[in-house]
């Protein structure tokens, strides 16, 4: 649904995005992720029409904003990581008042629908200016939402919003993107992400340095498994065994358990167990360490920021 190819913005001698080759498929939610200043407002500025490139292609569902800039505006919602609110007027009107902006027919069946989608009903006649702001975040995306849009892009929307508004957030985006709607949604908290996007792309100083599935992306670049194990005090007894192990690598005591990397394959995982419990370490549990969004940024990551 959205495709960049060489994709470059420049500010004078910064280049803020770097040949990025983006692929948004239809119908999913695609993280975009990186620390500040990695260049995801920028890239957003520029899928949504806002900011031209300095080099390179854009396809919003097959058109170039080059060429047709108002056919990709009306395929595209965009909330900005900054937007303003009018607080003086209520909800509803609000809603109304950017149906009129989009040409969109202000019914009361159409606000009331949208106002249902993103829960915001029950506030429907209260003041702008008393929303919280995890409601206003769902107003803004009501907004960006009154013209049927097919693709969002979505610039730090769970910024500063507490867990319950992050999970109101989260089943929000799922549902748009159940009834059909493209979804890119930027953030630098990984944890936000990671456990409703169906792809993330990863910046870094400009560059796209990985993209796909979370899971495609972890096996793609892992190169040990790391391991986990639980065992009762004390723990330099199962220190001492694993150190005889020739496939166990950088042991060290984290927390309440034994990290360690693992250079072998799953199957060999029995042998090393039993191996622990022949050599009298009181195990709990032995386990393959889940990996999450978290784990992959830091071992893609160099740290870099401009
Ligand atoms: P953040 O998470 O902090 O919003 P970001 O990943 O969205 O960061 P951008 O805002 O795209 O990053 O900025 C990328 C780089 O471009 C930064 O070094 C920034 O200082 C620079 N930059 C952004 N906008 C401008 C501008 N209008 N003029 C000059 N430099 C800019």
């Amino acid at each position: 649904m959205i495709e960049t190819f060489g994709l470059t913005r420049k500010y004078g001698k910064l280049t803020a995005v770097r040949n990025v080759d983006l692929h948004v498929p239809e119908k999913t939610i695609y993280g975009f992720i990186g620390p500040n200043g990695a260049g995801k407002t920028t890239t957003l500025r520029m899928l949504g029409t806002l900011l031209r490139p300095t080099d390179g292609r854009i396809l919003v569902d097959g058109l170039d904003p080059a060429d047709d800039p108002a056919g990709v505006r009306r395929r595209i919602g965009f909330l900005s990581d900054t937007f303003g609110l009018y607080d003086d007027l209520l909800v509803w009107e609000y809603l109304e008042y950017f149906c009129g902006a989009h040409n969109v027919e202000p019914t009361t069946e159409k606000i009331d629908t949208i106002l249902h989608l993103v829960q915001l009903y029950h506030k429907r006649d209260e003041y702008v200016g008393r929303l919280s702001r995890g409601m206003r975040q769902r107003l803004g995306i009501a907004r960006a939402i009154v013209y049927e849009p097919r693709v969002l892009l979505l610039d730090e929307p769970a910024s500063g919003l507490d867990p319950i508004a992050r999970i109101a957030l989260r089943d929000l985006l799922k549902t748009l993107r159940d009834r059909g709607t493209t979804i890119l949604v930027s953030s630098h908290i990984l944890t936000e992400l990671s456990d409703f996007c169906d792809t993330v792309g990863v910046m870094e100083l400009g560059r796209l340095i990985a993209q796909g599935s979370i899971k495609e992306i972890l096996e793609q670049t892992r190169t040990q498994m790391r391991l986990v194990l639980e065992v009762l005090e004390p723990k330099a007894k199962a220190v001492e065994a694993l150190a005889d192990v020739p496939q166990v690598v950088d042991v060290a005591v984290v927390k309440e358990h034994i990290e360690m990397g693992f250079t072998g394959k799953r199957e060999d995982l029995p042998a090393v167990h039993k191996k622990l419990v022949e050599a009298g370490v009181p195990v709990v549990a032995f386990y393959p360490k889940p990996e999450n969004l978290e784990d992959l940024f830091l071992r893609l990551s160099t740290g870099a920021t401009n």
